[in-house]
Formats: structure tokens, sequence, C-alpha cells
């Protein structure tokens, strides 16, 4: 093989592998927040990195897409997780996380822990009791990892530090675990405000208006940038009173591009219109990305 050939395969082989490691590059920028709205279709999933590179995982949508958006995050031989949070143990926001908790080695597990009698929620208890243990497996014990995952049970007032960012709990307002539900756990998902310096994110999961005007009798400090709406923008989430009270600049909804449930609904997005919010949408833009430098926040894709 001649020389001009090689130099040109070795002059492609950089490019390719400066192109797959764009977003890590991206992501790694020092003194800034990212956070991360992964289009996984019909559910929700956000991916966070502090400026001091903690990583978090807010829910994990409703199938194995996230592993794909991890993939494509994270260098490939990075498997851990700070922070996982599950606002709700529905399927839409917690079967790819079955597969996160599986193969991602993950440090705190925060969740409310309601109960449900489902074979998804039966896993994850199940998953949950593994994760647990100290050196879980022979691959996790080979790289030195001992520890078990810690699982912490959210309510209102708890409050998580990563490095420069603060995790702020603000529902439920009381411990929920062990309880049984029946129906739907959508009020008694965990909402919790992502902190960093003048910035924040609020993070809503499907709760409905009902549990916001409970958030708004509790004096929550609901006030942030970004709004994570709730519920992929059903009606019967995000009231006007609710808006008032977080006065978001900018509101993202994580929706899939076909949903049976006809979600956003233009009841919200007239809402959200009405009070000069602007709307980013999973399934008009793919990712969501959001930059914060701890005093503005810039919308990176
Ligand atoms: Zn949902």
């Amino acid at each position: 093989m001649s020389k001009k050939i090689i130099l040109f395969l070795a002059g492609m082989l950089v490019c390719l592998n400066v192109l797959c490691w764009k977003e890590v590059f991206v992501l790694a920028k020092p003194g800034y927040l990212l956070v991360d709205f992964l289009n996984v279709g019909q559910g929700d999933s956000a991916f966070i990195r502090t400026p001091e590179d903690y990583k978090i995982l807010i829910d994990g949508g409703p199938d194995s897409a996230v592993l794909e958006k991890l993939n494509k995050l994270l260098p490939f031989w990075d498997k851990s997780l700070d922070i996982v949070i599950l606002s709700h143990p529905e399927k839409d926001h917690m079967s790819g996380l079955l597969d996160v908790l599986e193969k991602y080695k993950v440090k705190y597990f925060l969740w409310s822990g309601v109960v449900k009698d489902d074979p998804e929620n039966k896993k994850l208890a199940e998953i949950l009791n593994n994760i647990k243990k100290p050196g879980r497996n022979f691959l996790m014990a080979s790289l030195g990892v001992r520890e078990g995952t810690k699982v912490l049970e959210a309510s209102a007032g708890e409050e998580i530090k990563a490095g420069s960012v603060l995790i702020d709990v603000l529902f439920p307002l009381e411990n929920v675990a062990g309880k049984e539900l029946k129906n739907s756990s959508n009020d008694a998902c965990v909402v919790n405000k992502i902190i960093y310096g003048k910035n924040s994110f609020l993070f809503t999961g499907d709760i409905s208006s009902v549990a916001e005007k409970e958030l708004i009798n509790n004096n929550s400090d609901l006030q942030s940038d970004v709004l994570k709406v709730a519920h992929h923008g059903s009606k019967y989430s995000t009231s006007d009173i609710f808006l008032s009270a977080v006065k978001p600049k900018s509101a993202v909804i994580s929706v899939g591009a076909k949903n049976t449930y006809g979600h956003p609904t233009p009841e919200v997005l007239q809402r959200l219109e009405k009070s000069g919010i602007k709307v980013l949408r999973t399934d008009q833009r793919g990712d969501v990305k959001i930059l914060s430098d701890g005093n503005k926040i810039n919308l990176y894709k």
C-alpha cells in the first residue's frame, strides 16, 4: 500500500473518531451544566451533566432507546451514573431504567418507593434488591466497584448536592414509601428542581393539576427557568396557576411523534403560548439540549 493511501486512511479514521466523540466534547464543557432532554418517544428521560462531571439520569423512557442515547453520550468504557431518579413507576418512565440499572453502576437511586402490583414493578423490586448488594457481580468486582447502590426515598425538603448543583426535592410532600397504589402513581411523582447558580430546571414527572395545587399550597419554591411539562402535555396538568408560580422562560415537552393520547393537547399549548413561554418539543426537535453557565441558559439544539 502506498504512503499516500495509508495517510488518507489514517486521516479518515481521525475524522470519524472526532465525529464520534463530538457529543462527548460538547458535554464535557467545563463550568457548564448540561440538561439533555432525550427523545425517547412517548415517555420521559433526561440526562444531566454537572460542571464537576456528576452524571444524573431522570427517568428512562419506555424502552431500551435510553441505552443507545447513553452509549452516544458517554465513552464506551464509562458505565457509571452518579444519581438516577425515577419520577414514578409507570412504563413510559421506568421500563428503560430497568435496563440502565442492570447495565450501569449507579451510586444513588432516588424514588418515591410507592408499590404497584404489576410485572414491571416486581422486576424493579428484584433489581433494586440485587444492586443494593456490594460487589454484585464479577464484572463490577473486577472494576474495583465494591459498593452497592444506595436507594433513597424522596420527600419534600430533601436536598442532594452534586458539586455546585443542588437537587431540591419538592414532592411528594410526605414519605409515601411502601404505600400501595391501585391506579396511577402520577400524583405520587418525585418532583425536583435542579439548581445551578441563578438557573433552575423543574422536573414534574406526570403530576396532574391536583398535585400542582398541593405544591402551591405548600409554598414550594417553584420558580424555574425551564419547566419539564408534566404528563407529556396532558390537559389535566400545567394549569394557569401553576405556570404563574413557576414563571418559566422555556417549557420542554417530552412526547412521542405518534401517540394515541393526543399529547401534547391544544389546551396546554395554548396556556403556554398565552404566557409567552417558549415551547421545545422532543417530537419536533429530537433531543433538547440546554446549557447553563449559572447565569443564563442557552439552547444548544
Ligand atoms: Zn408519562
